[in-house]
């Protein structure tokens, strides 16, 4: 058998027709850009996250600029950052010219509230916290800490659409929520796009300002903007799909139960469930110590598997600049060798599950 990590047309198939018919809508309005499904969308974004505002941009990354430069953060400041990330959380703060001051993560894989107080100086300005393969898991006491130094929190939601922190949803504890709809994320288009979710006027605004050359009149510009447009396409597909966010979802956290269940093996560490957090399982991450070797046998027997993520920020040549070597922040580096996503995605079906389920068990980490 062939399992492959993240086939999309499988969801596409789930809501063919709804697709189809939003996007001909689209097609026959003339209006494409700016328009009312764009209105409609961040209408319907900020009301399930219970916010004030949503605004749609053109990836998760931009959401995430934009929110550190909203924040008035550039030149000269710190902004604290999980080590343990994608790149795109770094790139928001170096893009605004702000130095990333790395924290090592928890058990659960995301930023370590405990050790974030020592990396703190006159120079912080924020907090930005990932719910990392879409589980939140300390989110409260880095809100406090951001609250005791008076620093913001950024959260990136990237990879958590719909996750919860003692029943709260990610995105609304800190001053902007960051999304993006990045095809393969919980919560994606087909396209690039991106949102910010917040309370706050001020932020709402020069967002606004920033995805459209920052101009809020037409061709009259207060501040320097740039083009980052949510379209009116995306906008009308994410409709449908948000619709069905939940159950999507709920169908990621049956496939995840599914292999805490089934897999046993004394090579394969399991995801760990972090107190009063809901796990969307965008991704289903284990460990290996040998992750090099489980993960060419998993191909052997036709299973495809990623990297989440082989090289940490700090390492990475464009870092260069930054001076971190190897071995600077041993548990990211320690993770980056051994995490390996497995698939877990909607319209996986019960025997391709149990096929890699069963290929797992069978491991063997010598001969
Ligand atoms: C995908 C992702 C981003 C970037 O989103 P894009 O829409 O691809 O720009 C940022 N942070 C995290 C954690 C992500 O997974």
């Amino acid at each position: 058998m062939n399992v492959e990590f993240s086939p999309l047309e499988r969801q596409y198939k789930m809501y063919e027709e709804e697709y189809k018919k939003a996007i001909c809508e689209v097609m026959e309005s003339g209006w494409y850009i700016l328009g009312e499904r764009v209105q409609k969308f961040e209408n319907a974004f900020a009301k399930y996250h219970d916010t004030q505002y949503c605004v749609g941009l053109n990836s998760g990354l931009d959401a995430l600029i934009f929110a550190i430069k909203a924040l008035g953060i550039g030149v000269g400041d710190e902004v604290i950052v999980p080590a343990n990330t994608y790149i795109a959380t770094v790139l928001a703060i170096t893009q605004n010219g702000a130095v990333p001051i790395f924290v090592e993560p928890d058990q659960y894989y995301n930023l370590d509230a405990e050790k974030i107080e020592e990396k703190i100086s006159s120079k912080t300005r924020a907090i930005i916290y990932v719910h990392l393969y879409g589980q939140p898991s300390r989110i409260d006491l880095v809100k406090e800490v951001a609250d005791k130094y008076h620093l913001f929190l950024v959260e990136d939601c990237a990879q958590a659409h719909g996750a919860q922190y003692k029943k709260q949803k990610v995105g609304t504890f800190g001053d902007v929520g960051c999304f993006s709809f990045y095809p393969t994320k919980n919560l994606g288009a087909f396209g690039d796009g991106g949102a910010i979710i917040t309370n706050k006027a001020d932020i709402a605004e020069k967002i606004q300002a920033y995805r459209n050359y920052g101009s809020k009149v037409k061709y009259h510009c207060d501040i320097e903007g740039l083009n980052s447009r949510l379209d009116e396409i995306q906008a009308a597909l994410l409709q449908v799909k948000f619709s069905h966010l939940e159950k999507l979802n709920e169908e990621r956290q049956k496939l995840a139960n599914y292999y805490d269940q089934n897999i046993h093996n004394a090579y394969i560490l399991k995801p760990q469930k972090a107190k009063d957090a809901t796990h969307v399982y965008h991704q289903y991450v284990v460990r290996c110590e040998n992750r090099d070797k489980f993960q060419k046998y998993l191909e052997k027997n036709g299973i495809a598997t990623q990297i989440h993520y082989p090289i940490p920020p700090h390492l990475q040549k464009c870092y260069q600049y930054l001076g971190y070597k190897n071995g600077d922040l041993p548990i990211t580096e320690k993770y980056a060798n051994e995490v390996i996503s497995l698939p877990i995605y909607n319209g996986m079906t019960e025997s391709e599950q149990q096929y890699v389920t069963a290929v797992i068990n069978d491991f063997q980490l010598e001969g």
